[in-house]
C-alpha cells in the first residue's frame, strides 16, 4: 500500500487579481521509505501542493490520503493526533524557530504535546536527536542565533524527527545554504532515511539538488505535473520539452551529458498563473509547439512503465537529441 496517494488535487486561493488555480489536478503515490523529488521554477505551485500534502491549507477537491486514513478535509483537532505522522522542514531553518526558545525546549514542545515518555525520557531524546543530525548533545541549551545556517536546518531537521514520522515534505530545504553545506545536509538527510525509513517529499526549483537525493522525479509546471519517472529514466530518457530544459540549464560536467541537450532552450519567462495559456500551458516557451499544443491539453499519460509524460510529441521527443540552435536562458 502506498504511504501516501494524492488523487486529482486541486487548490486555489481567492485574491485581489482573481482566482489563482496553483494545484491543478495533480496525482501521485509515494511508497514508505521513498523520496520523489518535486521540481520546477518557482510559482509553479511546488510549495502549495507541499501544504496541502501537510494539510497547512485545505485543499479546494482532489484528496490526501495517509495510508488508510484520509487527511483532505479533517478539523485541525481531528488531525492533532495523526500529526506525528507527517512533518515539514521549510527552507528558512532561521524563520522557522523561535529565537527566544532554546533548542532543548524547542526539541521537547512536540514531545510534550503528543504526550510522549517521561520528562527523563524526553530529555534523553534531545540528546539523542542532537547525536543523530551530527550535533554536540551540549548544544542544545543555546538559543538559535548561537547556531549557523547549516546547523539551524540540523535543529529543524531534528525537531521533524522527534515524533519518528513516517513522512517529511522538505520544502526547498538547502536554498538558503552555500553549496558545501547543501551536500551536507542533503547527506545527512539520506542518512537519515537509510536508518529511519520515513519517506521524503522532496521539493526544489533545482533539480541537480533533486537528481542527487530523489527515487523518482515530478516535474511541475504552472500547476501541473508534466513529467514523472525514475531518476534514472529523467536522466536518460527526459521526454517533456521543459524537463529537457531543466535538465539543458544544468552546468555539464560530464561529456555523456551532451548528446541529451548541450544547450538550454527555455526561452521567456514563467507565464501570468491568473492567465494560463489554453491548450498546453508551456507552449508560448516550447520550441517543439504545433498548432494541436495551442488547442488542446495534453493529458499524463505513460510512455514506459512508470514513466508518464504530459506532452502531444512525447513519443517523438523522448530520448532525442536536442536539434542545433534551441538557445536560451532558463530563469
Ligand atoms: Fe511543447 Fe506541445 Fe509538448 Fe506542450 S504539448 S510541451 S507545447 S510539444
Ligand atoms: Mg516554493
Amino acid at each position: 500500500m502506498s504511504l501516501l496517494s494524492v488523487q486529482d488535487l486541486h487548490v486555489r486561493y481567492r485574491t485581489r487579481r482573481g482566482v489563482l488555480h496553483a494545484v491543478d489536478g495533480v496525482s501521485f503515490e509515494l511508497a514508505p521509505g521513498e523520496t520523489l523529488g518535486l521540481v520546477g521554477e518557482s510559482g509553479c505551485g511546488k510549495s502549495s501542493l507541499g501544504k496541502a500534502v501537510m494539510r497547512l491549507l485545505e485543499p479546494h477537491s482532489g484528496s490526501v490520503r495517509l495510508e488508510d486514513l484520509d487527511i483532505t478535509h479533517l478539523s485541525p483537532s481531528e488531525l492533532r493526533p495523526h500529526r506525528k505522522r507527517f512533518q515539514m522542514v521549510f527552507q528558512d531553518p532561521g524563520g522557522s524557530l523561535d529565537p527566544r526558545q532554546r533548542i532543548s525546549k524547542l526539541l521537547q514542545t512536540p514531545l510534550a504535546l503528543h504526550k510522549l515518555g517521561t520528562v527523563a525520557e524526553r530529555k534523553a531524546r534531545v540528546q539523542e536527536l542532537m547525536q543523530q543530525v551530527g550535533l554536540r548533545p551540549d548544544m542544545a541549551e543555546r538559543l538559535p542565533h548561537e547556531f549557523s545556517g547549516g546547523q539551524r536546518q540540523r535543529i529543524a531537521i531534528a525537531r521533524a524527527l522527534a515524533l519518528h514520522p513516517q513522512l517529511i515534505v522538505c520544502d526547498e530545504p538547502v536554498s538558503a545554504l552555500d553549496v558545501s553545506l547543501q551536500a551536507q545536509i542533503l547527506n545527512l538527510l539520506a542518512d537519515l532515511q537509510r536508518t529511519h525509513g520515513m519517506a521524503y517529499l522532496f521539493i526544489s526549483h533545482d533539480l541537480s539538488v533533486v537528481q542527487h537525493v530523489a527515487d523518482r522525479v515530478a516535474v511541475m509546471y504552472l500547476g501541473r505535473i508534466v513529467e514523472l519517472a525514475s531518476r534514472a529514466e529523467i536522466w536518460r530518457r527526459p521526454a517533456h520539452p521543459y524537463t529537457r530544459a531543466l535538465i539543458g540549464a544544468i552546468p555539464v560536467l560530464d561529456p555523456r551529458r551532451v548528446r541529451i541537450a548541450d544547450k538550454p532552450m527555455l526561452q521567456g519567462d514563467l507565464p501570468n498563473p491568473f492567465q494560463p495559456p489554453a491548450g498546453c500551458s508551456f507552449h508560448t516557451r516550447c520550441p517543439h509547439a504545433v498548432a494541436l499544443c495551442r488547442e488542446r491539453t495534453p493529458a499524463l499519460e505513460e510512455i514506459a512503465p512508470g514513466h508518464t509524460v504530459a506532452c502531444h510529441l512525447r513519443d517523438a521527443l523522448a530520448g532525442r537529441p536536442e536539434p542545433a540552435g534551441q538557445t536560451g536562458q532558463v530563469v
